[in-house]
């Protein structure tokens, strides 16, 4: 019980605030699905 620097790898991905407008959420994943919403860059509207 002496290797305790195995789980500095602990923090992984978790953030659950949005690195574009700071938005908070309470899942990872809701976050990630607003990340794309919300900041991804579509092509340009057209009704094509
Ligand atoms: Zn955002």
């Amino acid at each position: 019980m002496h290797n305790v620097g195995f789980f500095r790898k602990e923090k992984v991905i978790l953030d659950t605030k949005c690195r574009e407008c700071g938005m908070e959420f309470s899942e990872t994943e809701r976050m990630l699905r607003h990340m794309i919403k919300a900041h991804t860059k579509k092509k340009p509207s057209c009704n094509c």
